[in-house]
């Protein structure tokens, strides 16, 4: 695949191409079923025979609904292609690399350190206030 690999994972963070199809909204959480569940299949690239979890999920791919490479293979690639392209994952580090500010929760009122768009502390803190306002929106 040109232009990056489809998902690298190393447990910190999540790079995927940004493509205009991924990037369009709602696109990305859309649920597609796969047309045809495989519980095994071949790998494109090593042809061996594995199971299904073997291979990462991949809507795109509307006949499994899975990669057409394991997982085995979508690693070494990735590994790969970030060596190959050390300006494109420095760039992509320097644009998360932003430096948290201090911030005041909307909910709590807590201060914390976060990104210069976040207003609550915490998760719970969100939902909390989602759900007030929820509420306050019924009994209006
Ligand atoms: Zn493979
Ligand atoms: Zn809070």
């Amino acid at each position: 695949m040109k232009g990056g690999p489809y998902q690298v994972c190393d447990g910190t963070w999540k790079l995927r191409p940004l493509t205009a199809k991924n990037t369009a909204r709602g696109t990305r959480n859309q649920v597609t079923e796969p047309h045809y569940p495989t519980t095994e299949k071949h790998c494109v690239r090593c042809g061996q025979l594995l199971p299904a979890a073997e291979f990462r999920p991949n809507r795109a791919n509307t006949w499994t609904g899975l990669d057409s490479w394991c997982r085995g293979c979508r690693n070494e690639r990735t590994r790969q292609w970030r060596a190959e392209n050390p300006d494109y994952i420095a760039a992509y580090n320097a644009s998360r690399r932003r430096a948290p500010v201090r911030l005041v929760c909307a909910e709590c009122s807590g201060r914390f350190e976060g990104r210069p768009n976040k207003k609550y502390c915490s998760r719970k803190c969100k939902s909390r206030n989602f759900e007030r306002r929820r509420w306050a929106r019924r009994g209006a």
